[in-house]
């Protein structure tokens, strides 16, 4: 599933071909996304300039001073710039043709995806329910050991838990919270309003630091984003814990653990992470 790394890769992958550019025609081959795509897209995109192209979360806006439309990836979805004329490939379901003769083009298999159109204007807080909700951007400076120790007291939820949670912090998926966790010496299990200062602290940091890696990483595929074919394959990553059941720690080697936590599989070294 594409992870905060890469959809930010896909936004600086995209960003030059689109920013500033006009839509000129829309193709919507298929619809039924996560949500149905409003076929109005059809008329209303065509004749407007994508002022910025950001991204809040996991959702990636092109910004005109219409509105913004909002993509998200969802399990499968990819984003590629392709020169107009280019050969579908299978389960490509919307175009948007720009004037510089190049298509913004979405893929997505599982079709878990999502593009939506946010009446507003340009420059203005975003509204949209989705992101109404999310927390910080866990990059940004609001997002810092003290955010992280204030908004953690009272709160008797596992901390791996809380990290996953958009409404505290945005973007740190499954593989960059077991992470961090583990360069933090914190049990995944660690109930949230356990955790002192020190330990937000360090903890937030290395949120940033795993997430900050894999962009730098990802950079380095950008080119994946531009070619006609190009496939975006979700970056390589040196992992300490996840997906490494019954490996030895990489610090200490003691066998990693896995537990199962809200759902999601959950990696920690119980010698280097004690409860
Ligand atoms: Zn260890």
């Amino acid at each position: 599933m594409p992870e905060l790394p890469e959809v930010e890769t896909t936004r600086k992958g995209i960003q030059p071909k689109t920013q500033q550019q006009t839509i000129s025609h829309v193709v919507i081959r298929n619809a039924s996304l996560r949500w149905p795509v409003d076929l109005n897209l059809i008329n209303t995109l065509p004749g407007l300039v994508i002022n910025s192209v950001t991204r809040r979360g996991k959702y990636i806006l092109l910004n005109t001073p219409a509105g913004s439309l909002l993509m998200h990836l969802g399990m499968s979805g990819n984003l590629r710039i392709v020169p107009l004329g280019t050969a579908l490939q299978k389960h490509d379901h919307v175009d948007i043709e720009l004037a510089n003769q190049h298509v913004l083009r979405f893929n997505d298999p599982r079709r878990f995806g999502s593009i939506l159109w946010q009446d507003q204007q340009d420059g203005t807080p975003l509204t949209h329910p989705l992101l109404a909700k999310l927390g910080p951007e866990p990059l940004s400076d609001d997002f810092n050991g003290d955010y992280l120790f204030a908004q953690t007291r009272g709160r008797k939820v596992a901390i791996k838990t809380w990290v996953m949670n958009s409404q505290m912090v945005v973007g740190a998926g499954n593989i960059y919270a077991n992470e961090a966790l583990f360069m933090s010496h914190i049990h995944p299990q660690t109930l949230a309003n356990n955790l002192n200062q020190s330990q937000c602290d360090t903890l937030a940091k290395n949120i940033k630091r795993v997430l900050n890696a894999a962009i730098k990483q990802g950079g380095t595929t950008l080119k994946d984003f531009v070619t006609p074919d190009g496939k975006p394959g979700y970056f390589a990553q040196s992992l300490n814990v996840y997906g490494r059941q019954d490996q030895a720690c990489l610090q200490c080697q003691t066998p990693i653990q896995k537990v199962v936590l809200n759902q999601r599989a959950t990696f920690f070294c119980p010698h280097c992470q004690p409860r």
